[in-house]
């Protein structure tokens, strides 16, 4: 090499690593531009309608000729694609903010680049007001719904962004029609309807309840406050009380399990709708929006609302904090890009479970039976064989309530990661508690997990703390807590689609998986109709107790089974 070359090629490098890294910004978010004052109003002056009002001031605009609006393609934790610009409507832009100034009001041009996109012109002024409809009938955890009965509203789906500066602060007013009352996990009081957010995501992570009738319940564990929110729109049969109840439990088993949680309140949002078209759960970082399509007063019912606030609860860590790469802060021009979902979901999936156990509320007996039935539904189906749990998370936006107008193969092709994760979760527990004979668990990797991404972490953005890991990082500390090399598991059942060693982790806790044939059909991918997975020969598979199980192996299910 030339000494010419010498003093050329560091530059070169640079020059390139510039460009890698200006395109990588540009096409995260450019968080250079100096912030805008950005507020949202959120009015809903005829409920019937199914309407809401949106007003976005924008100020600071420091000369910008032209402010862009967007709508989310796609909301966090929900990954498939809706689109919900489409339920925007009578858009328009003035220049007038605040709004007291509105004898000055002027009207701004307004053009629609593409399906999300509004472009507004602003004409030399200072300040923006976009204004806007969205139609919301959709009771859910990703969509938003205003009737003569309540406001409940999740972000992404009522409220633009400002393109570009997704990373400033914003606030939020709810102008609640009369003696409605206003609750979100950031509320503190019954009156208060105004908050504030240090970003837009964090806008969005908000769902919102406005009301005349909710009932709110609390309990403190380790200090912290948690509300109950139950909005009943069917009878209740007395059961609200048992509700509270198990939810406490949950909380106290899951905060023993992994560590005290990082908020000051949470809030579990629940909505017992006998006309809810489906049910939900979705995950907040400091609340839950859990649906559930019947009455409370239904024995059912409850169950169903008590294990989906077992599984909600654990991504307050998994999932909410500790996260994989691609969730948060989010692209909302296209599909989550994501391979850590089996993480994400399916060990949630399994901890839900678990949780509920070593909270008391399930026996022994019900845990295994879960597990063998998720077991069970993995096994027996070809997508199993075809899809890994990596490719799964990556394929999220076409499995996650994906409608799917084209007729699709999916339900032979895919496995949905939730019960594909379920499976890998039980066996690496148990692989990694009966190799290190008992020293090592996998709730000591997710709290290793937990502490080294999110607690430590260097943040990778402005949108919470820590940074998200990929799943080489979640094997290696994997591998670190559980004193030995997972590299081989990894390839074979995580990037690879052989079957988990099952026998081997149950034996190490005295059970013993039994797989028999079965006609009933069962499938583990989306349900888009009947595929081979229903005309296949069945096996069922259950967990026994393996009654000459050793001491130590006894000794571990108890451990397992009661957490330590
Ligand atoms: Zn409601
Ligand atoms: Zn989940």
């Amino acid at each position: 090499m030339t000494p010419f070359a010498r003093r050329r090629a560091p530059r070169v490098l640079l020059l390139l690593a510039l460009l890698a890294l200006a395109s990588h910004a540009a096409a995260a978010q450019d968080t250079s531009a100096p912030a805008y004052k950005i507020s949202y109003r959120i009015s809903m002056p005829q409920p019937a309608s199914h309407l809401f009002e949106v007003q976005l001031d924008v100020s600071g605009l420091a000369g910008a000729e032209r402010v862009d609006f967007q709508m989310p393609r796609w909301s966090p934790g929900r990954y498939a694609v809706f689109d919900f610009a489409k339920n925007v409507q009578e858009l328009k832009a003035a220049n007038s903010c605040p709004p007291e100034k509105m004898f000055a009001i002027k009207t701004l041009p307004v053009e629609r680049l593409d399906t999300q996109t509004w472009r507004v012109s602003t004409e030399g002024s200072g300040c923006v007001n976009l204004l806007y409809k969205v139609f919301a009938d959709d009771l859910s955890g990703t969509f938003s719904q205003l009737d003569e009965r309540h406001a409940n509203f999740n972000g992404g789906s009522v409220f633009v962004y400002v393109v570009g500066h997704k990373q400033d602060a914003v606030s939020l007013k709810v102008e609640a029609p009369l003696a409605w009352k206003i609750i979100n996990g950031y509320s503190t009081r019954p009156d208060e309807s105004e908050f504030r957010f240090p970003n837009y995501d964090l806008l969005i992570d908000t769902p919102t309840e406005v009301a005349p009738d909710f009932t709110v319940q609390t309990f403190e564990v380790g200090g912290k406050l948690y509300r109950v929110v139950v909005h009943s729109l069917g009878p209740e049969g007395g059961h609200r009380d048992e509700l509270v109840r198990a939810v406490e439990k949950i909380v106290r088993a899951e905060v023993a399990t992994i560590e005290p949680p990082e908020f000051e309140q949470y809030t579990f949002l629940f909505h017992f709708d006998p006309n809810a078209r489906r049910g939900d759960g979705m995950e907040h970082l400091n609340s839950t929006e859990i649906i559930e399509t019947g009455a409370l007063a239904d024995p059912k019912v409850l169950d169903s609302a008590i294990g989906t606030a077992a599984h909600e609860f654990f991504h307050n860590w998994n999932v909410k904090r500790l996260r994989p790469v691609g969730l948060g802060p989010w692209d909302f021009t296209r599909p989550v890009v994501t391979r850590g979902l089996w993480i994400a979901e399916g060990f949630t999936n399994y901890y839900g479970k678990l949780s509920l156990r070593r909270a008391g509320i399930w026996g022994d007996e019900d845990l295994f039976k879960s597990y063998a039935a998720t077991i069970g539904g993995i096994e027996n189906s070809p997508g199993s064989r075809l899809m890994s749990a990596v490719e799964s998370s990556l394929l999220a936006p076409f499995l996650d309530r994906a409608s799917h107008d084209q007729r699709t193969n999916l339900a032979d092709t895919s496995v949905s990661y939730y019960p594909k994760g379920e499976t890998l979760a039980v066996t690496l527990d148990l692989l990694i508690r009966g190799r290190s004979r008992g020293r090592a668990s996998l709730d000591d990797v997710m709290r290793r997990a937990y502490e080294e991404f999110y607690l430590k972490g260097a943040p990778d953005s402005y949108y919470l703390k820590g940074r998200a890991y990929t799943v080489e990082d979640f094997q290696r500390v994997a591998s670190e807590v559980a004193g030995f090399d997972l590299s081989d598991f990894f390839r074979r059942h995580v990037y690879g689609v052989e079957p988990p060693p099952y026998d081997e982790a149950l034996g190490y806790v005295g059970l013993r998986l039994v797989r028999a044939p079965d006609a009933k059909p069962t499938s583990a991918g989306p349900t888009v109709g009947a595929g081979e997975a229903t005309r296949q020969a069945r096996t069922a598979y259950r967990i026994e107790t393996d009654e000459k199980a050793s001491p130590e192996a006894r000794t571990m299910r108890e451990a397992w089974l009661k957490g330590s």
